[in-house]
């Protein structure tokens, strides 16, 4: 079966923007990582849970302030193994390009000789991709929630058609 990956973000998918005006204090554990909402998080590995071909890739800036196991422990251990690599850091020229996270997406997709894949992107900051791609936008004041979880499983769906 085809690998089928998901690039995934985390601030604002996994834990909550302050709504304006509201400052709360995120909460860390005892080495400074951030701790995720676990309903948010519970929700995704729910739908991971039920597709054996996915490989899950962090897009997110963690990936700049910590090492793939610190970011692996914030999920549950039946999906931990799922969660791959990181995607590289663009650096390719001084002119940031249009789409940053989708070009990043796009060079670990290549360098791995996956071009041809499935592939989603859950992000909540939508602007980060052309609306090209299977995108499950986050809102960053909502979090992971239902809705959210529908469409990847729809997406993850049509993966295997
Ligand atoms: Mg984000």
């Amino acid at each position: 079966m085809q690998n089928t990956y998901i690039f995934i973000d985390i601030d604002g998918v996994f834990n909550l923007e302050d709504l304006p005006g509201q400052n709360t204090e995120m909460p860390y554990d005892e080495n400074g990582v951030p701790l995720l909402v676990p309903e948010f998080v519970q929700l995704f590995t729910e739908v991971i849970s039920k597709y054996d071909q996915v490989k899950i890739v962090i897009s997110s800036s963690w990936r700049e302030l910590f090492d793939l196991p610190t970011i692996r422990s914030r999920f549950p251990k039946n999906i931990q193994n799922k969660i791959i690599a990181v995607t590289p850091v663009w650096s390719a020229c001084a002119e940031l390009p249009k789409y940053v996270r989708y070009e990043e997406v796009m060079q670990y997709l290549a360098t791995t000789g996956n071009e041809d894949a499935y592939w989603i992107a859950i992000d909540d900051l939508p602007g980060h991709y052309p609306d090209t791609v299977n995108l499950v936008a986050v809102n960053h004041y909502v979090g992971f929630d239902h809705h959210a979880a529908s469409k990847l499983d729809i997406l993850l769906q049509k993966s295997l058609s």
